[in-house]
């Protein structure tokens, strides 16, 4: 069938493609070690669904305005002032189905054909294809794991053209569970400075922290506000990744813009969505503290034991969910006579032979590293960790 041609530029998130091929064995009843999920397993607290029921019971089941309910976006200025120091008015949030939806209204509102993105390598597999479908071109300046995955001041410079539209910032950052050094920042933010281009901050693991300070580009550069655009949501911080709720703030002019997107394509976020972000922000912060204690201590027990497996590293996370191992000590060896050259080679070994399902790093721009996520409960890591030590004991 003849489809749209700017679709020929972009792929299927493998990612879900992974996560919906292990979720389809484990329905057949096979036993899949799941590490594939952007989401954590604890369910939402009850604190959160009780003002969702309140609000199907009160019958608040009808369109809202499209950039949502008042008292949220109030309720969103006051987090943003609260947790990052920035101050908006109601009038430049809109809240959209997640976060995801945040940055593709932003891409469809402010890229041209033609419009360059800056996107820090390993990135999120979504950033790429979206800016791709909005037209623009995406610029990956790929980081070393040496410099904790921030990206070097040069390598930035390098990138910067006439045509850079904006800067993707996501720290603490999937794939790597980086959280960016102040010193980091600053470097960033200098280099940035001079170029007249958005900078786009996803602050969606911004609560998922296993270190004491988490610093944004706005503390470090302040005079670098009237160019930021601030997405975030409540997927991961409230477990709450199929309720669809996340925000985005910024430059009235482009929010204003972004709200014709949101009005022309799927108009308002859920009704009772909405007053359920709004009871989860307004809620008690030891919530949030009580989950990340937990992943702290999964986190912790994961990364040592994939560390403990011949030809497997792991850097320590120090935020979001996932271990970013470097396999790259197994790529060369060899499984049932043949040679495994590659992550993704591995990962498919691993879901059909091993059954877990984990992600290779190509989609984030990072061959030779696998993505694990550790939110699941201690049984399933310990199997995970076991079946991993059963490939590499396969390999020689
Ligand atoms: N940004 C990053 C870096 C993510 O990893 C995700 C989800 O995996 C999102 C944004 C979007 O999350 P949601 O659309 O559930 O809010």
């Amino acid at each position: 069938m003849k489809l749209a041609r700017r679709l020929q530029a972009i792929k299927p998130s493998p990612t879900l493609a992974l996560n919906s091929r292990a979720k389809a064995l484990a329905a057949k009843g096979v036993d899949v070690v799941v590490l594939a999920a952007g989401e954590p397993d604890f369910d939402t607290p009850d604190y959160v669904k009780q003002a969702a029921v309140d609000a199907l019971r009160a019958g608040f089941t009808k369109y809202t305005a499209t950039n949502g309910i008042p008292e949220l976006r109030e309720a969103i200025c006051t987090k943003l002032e609260r947790d990052n120091g920035l101050r908006y008015t109601p009038d430049q949030v809109l809240v959209t189905s997640g976060g995801k939806q945040a940055l593709y209204n932003f891409c469809q509102a402010a890229l041209e054909e033609g419009d360059e993105v800056i996107i820090f390598s390993p990135f999120w597999v979504s950033y790429p294809d979206m800016v791709r479908l909005a037209g623009g071109t995406p610029v990956i300046v790929p980081t070393r794991e040496e410099d904790g995955f921030a990206p070097a001041p040069d390598a930035i410079r390098r990138a910067l053209t006439p045509n850079t539209r904006a800067v993707i910032i996501n720290s603490p950052g999937n794939p790597t569970g980086a959280v960016y050094s102040r010193a980091a920042l600053e470097a960033i933010a200098e280099v940035l400075r001079p170029h007249d281009c958005l900078i786009v901050t996803d602050d969606i693991y911004e609560k998922l922290l296993y270190t004491d300070e988490r610093l944004g580009i706005s503390d470090v550069a302040p005079d670098l506000v009237p160019r930021l655009v601030v997405v975030n949501g409540m997927s991961k911080a409230y477990s709450m990744t199929g309720w669809r709720l996340g925000y985005i703030a910024g430059p009235k002019p482009l929010v204003s813009a972004m709200q014709m997107v949101q009005d022309q394509s799927t108009s308002n976020a859920s009704s009772i969505g909405q007053k359920a972000a709004l009871a989860a922000l307004q809620g008690p912060p030891d919530t949030i503290t009580a989950m990340v204690k937990e992943y702290r201590e999964r986190r912790d027990f994961f990364v040592a034991g994939l560390n403990a497996l011949d030809g497997v590293r792991c850097r320590m996370p120090e935020g979001a969910f996932y271990a970013f191992a470097d396999v790259r000590g197994l790529l060369g060896r060899s499984y049932k006579g043949n040679p495994v050259t590659s992550s993704m080679q591995l990962s498919e070994i691993l879901l059909d032979d091993f059954r877990v399902a984990a992600v290779p790093g190509e989609p984030f721009g990072a061959d030779g590293y696998i993505r694990m996520s550790f939110v699941t409960s201690r049984e399933v890591l310990e199997k995970g960790l076991a079946r991993l030590g059963a490939l590499v004991k396969a390999l020689s």
